[in-house]
């Protein structure tokens, strides 16, 4: 049976303790368990940006963007290797979204003979919101695969989407760890059957980059996008990446022309000319206070490192579901995460009936901070880089302890703006 003896002791053996020094930790008794929403404050980032407003806008004024303009593409080739990708696939700027939309819109425009996206019900909303505009938009058909909740999708589903609209699937959009169950799809294995089937596959990466290591490039996927807040600790509203494989960047025609992905910028020519590369997926001017932010966050990642990161965040999972086998069974929730360490990414879900009580509770009473995932989801984020074992441990502790005390009951159940 965990106990808290045994943390501290995983603590005091762990390889990575010493970054957690690395991030503002600016409450110690507050658990922070919701770093895969936004990711904490690195101290270095605090400099960085301090800097860059004084010194690069304050002195440089607009000479500095003779150093900013390259940005975009210098931190997407930071992101490459955390995510199996080579320099000048990567590159930074807008948000998921906006990148969702242009490369799903030019994946359709190059097979204009197939007229179907394929996405997953369970997925995070917007990746669904933007393939429905796209399809609404475009006349296309957007077939939504229901796998599982907990376990995700698989291959499977994949061959048989393909196998239902056959010749027709232009694409298939999918997140690699789910948002809400923390299920890891197979990347290889699906990617493999969508291309089967004769359809490009796009991947959106904002819950595994820098949580467990990806590899587009075996993977054979064309087309990827994530954020920069989330595991890679970028900061608030942090742009975005895309990734395009290099085989496939001249097949494609980025939708939103803007001057930043003009062939020369600085011509100011009166038509548009695209650049060639991956620069030609940018659109307008990128924010650079949040690309120096963010270039910070995936530093510390990449010096951390993947597979040490990978490591500690299932041994800290696995401690939370020991935990909650053997001591919660009983207080009505329910796990809904996937069991095996593999197939789960760097969170646990629990549900139950009144989650949103507990984790508003959790929040005001018992110093854990948490999300909620509607309709009845605890999700309790581990990022590997900050949390410590007794972090894990006493969130859990915390959590059962409201339970038993019934804490939660009566507290109020109307939905704040932000869950
Ligand atoms: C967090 C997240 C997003 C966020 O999209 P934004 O456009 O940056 O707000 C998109 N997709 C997934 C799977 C996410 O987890």
């Amino acid at each position: 049976m965990p106990d808290r003896k045994d943390a501290e002791h995983l603590d005091s053996i762990d390889p990575l303790a010493a970054y957690r020094s690395e991030f503002r930790i600016a409450d110690p008794d507050l658990i922070y368990v919701d770093g895969n929403s936004l990711g904490r404050l690195p101290e270095r980032t605090i400099e960085a940006v301090s800097r860059t407003v004084a010194e690069d806008w304050g002195e440089g004024l607009v000479r500095s963007w003779h150093g900013w303009i390259d940005l975009p593409a210098s931190v997407g080739d930071k992101i490459a290797p955390l995510i199996g990708a080579s320099p000048g696939e990567v590159i930074v700027g807008d948000s998921t979204s906006v990148n969702l939309y242009k490369l799903a819109k030019a994946a359709l425009a190059r097979s204009p003979a197939r007229r179907t996206i394929v996405c997953d019900t369970g997925d995070f909303p917007t990746d669904i919101y933007i393939m429905e505009g796209i399809a609404r938009d475009s006349g296309c058909r957007l077939a939504r695969i229901d796998p599982d909740p907990v376990h995700g999708v698989a291959a499977a589903d994949i061959e048989m989407a393909c196998a239902e609209y056959a010749e027709d699937v232009a694409l298939v959009v999918l997140s690699h760890v789910n948002y809400r169950s923390g299920a890891v799809a197979d990347m290889h294995a699906i990617t493999h059957a969508a291309h089967a089937g004769g359809a490009m596959m796009l991947w959106d990466l904002s819950h595994s980059a820098g949580s467990i290591e990806i590899d587009l490039g075996s993977s054979g996927a064309e087309l990827a996008v994530g954020c920069t807040y989330k595991y890679l600790n970028g900061g608030p509203g942090a742009p975005a990446y895309m990734f395009v494989r290099r085989e496939t960047q001249d097949s494609l025609t980025q939708p939103i022309w803007g001057w930043f992905s003009q062939q020369d910028q600085f011509g100011f020519a009166g038509t548009y000319q695209p650049a060639t590369g991956i620069r030609k997926f940018l659109v307008g001017t990128p924010p650079i206070l949040s690309l120096v932010a963010a270039s910070e966050g995936i530093v510390l990642v990449s010096e951390a490192g993947v597979p040490a990161l990978r490591a500690k965040n299932i041994a800290l999972t696995e401690m939370m579901i020991a935990f909650f086998d053997e001591q919660m069974h009983e207080l009505g929730l329910s796990l809904a995460s996937p069991r095996d360490a593999d197939k789960r990414g760097s969170h646990v879900s629990l549900s139950h009936p009144d989650a949103y009580r507990i984790c508003t509770t959790l929040i005001d009473r018992y110093r854990v901070v948490p999300d909620f995932r509607a309709p009845d989801v605890i999700r309790l984020g581990v990022p590997a880089i900050y949390t410590r074992f007794v972090d894990a441990f006493d969130a859990m502790d915390r959590l059962a302890a409201l339970l038993r005390a019934g804490d939660h009951v009566g507290s109020p159940g109307e939905r704040a703006r932000v869950t």
